[in-house]
């Protein structure tokens, strides 16, 4: 009977394995698709200053509107697009159109000239020998203003122990570039990049936010905090949801963060909405429609 069992179950669990198989390989058709069918958007978290809720700037995060699926998260097509070899020309088109978009913001808005736009680079796009070049030729195209792009790295890219990275990084900054370590104590890597890399802004990972009312997770946000601000960073606190966590994260000096406290992500035309209405920067970061 066991063994009866025993096979059943062997049974459902394969084929549980090939529908998986199965809808990876078609989430991999669609994505193709979905690029030339511009099924791809971005939307824009604001990122605001602790202290006054005014906006600084946005992070721009890719979506993708699956026709039957509906939304598409993230953590599920870029493994995808990543197996399928199609996320460096996906991570491209990002960084181009959040380019244009910022750039066009930045013209036709008077109270937008402080705003600065986060983009996130993936480790392949990085390790790209062209990488500069090509930022370089964006820039360029578009008319974006170099000095409100921050390009967002993660620990992943500063662990591949590629030779040039410091270089890569030098040459972003001498374009005048600004750079943000995503996702900062997630990636098993060690403190001592900090001393080789000129990055200007330290991102506070989520997971460790959430946990700051556990056993030790305020001090670990402290000390991430102070570590940053000790490097001449400036210091975001990702995923901030509770008044609790701002007036904590305040209490130790952390200047900017992002969360759906203040907003969700964005459509463009609810930045639209904000850059019209009101008179950044002053003007607190009022939550419009979710994205
Ligand atoms: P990330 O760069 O750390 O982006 C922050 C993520 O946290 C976003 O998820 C955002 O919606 C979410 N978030 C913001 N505030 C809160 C909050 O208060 N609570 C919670 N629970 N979550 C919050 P999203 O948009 O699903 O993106 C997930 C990840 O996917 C990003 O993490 C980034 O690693 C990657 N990603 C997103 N867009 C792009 C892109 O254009 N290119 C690349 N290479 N990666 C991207
Ligand atoms: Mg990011
Ligand atoms: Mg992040
Ligand atoms: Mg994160």
């Amino acid at each position: 009977r066991a063994k009866k069992q025993g096979k059943n179950c062997f049974e459902v669990f394969s084929s549980g394995m090939r529908a998986q198989v199965n809808s990876q390989l078609q989430l991999e058709t669609d994505l193709q698709r979905a690029i030339s069918n511009n099924e791809l958007h971005l939307v824009y978290q604001p990122i605001v200053d602790l202290n006054t809720e005014n906006i600084v700037g946005f992070e721009a995060l890719l979506r993708w509107n699956h026709p039957e699926r509906g939304l598409v998260p993230p953590s599920e097509f870029i493994p995808v697009a990543e197996d399928a070899g199609l996320m460096v020309s996906i991570d491209w088109w990002v960084l181009t159109e959040a380019c244009q978009q910022m750039a066009h913001w930045l013209n036709i808005y008077p109270g937008s000239t402080e705003l600065t736009i986060n983009v996130n680079i993936s480790a392949h796009q990085f390790l790209q020998s062209t990488f500069c070049e090509k930022v370089n030729a964006i820039i360029q195209e578009t008319g974006m203003k170099p000095h409100h792009l921050k390009l967002e790295i993660t620990e992943g890219v500063i662990l591949s122990n590629a030779p040039n990275i410091s270089e890569q990084l030098n040459n972003l900054k001498k374009l005048g570039i600004h750079l943000a370590i995503d996702d900062f104590g997630t990636g098993y890597s060690s403190l001592s990049y900090l001393y080789a890399f000129p990055l200007d802004v330290l991102k506070v990972d989520y997971s460790f936010v959430s946990r700051m009312d556990q056993d030790n997770g305020l001090a670990i946000v402290r000390t991430i905090v102070n570590l940053g601000q000790n490097l001449n960073m400036k210091v975001v606190a990702e995923g901030v949801e509770t008044k609790i966590q701002q007036e904590y994260l305040q209490e130790m000096g952390c200047e900017f963060a992002q969360g759906y406290l203040f907003s969700r992500p964005l459509k463009k035309e609810s930045v639209e909405s904000i850059l019209t209405n009101k008179n950044l920067p002053h003007i607190p970061a009022i939550p419009v429609t979710t994205a």
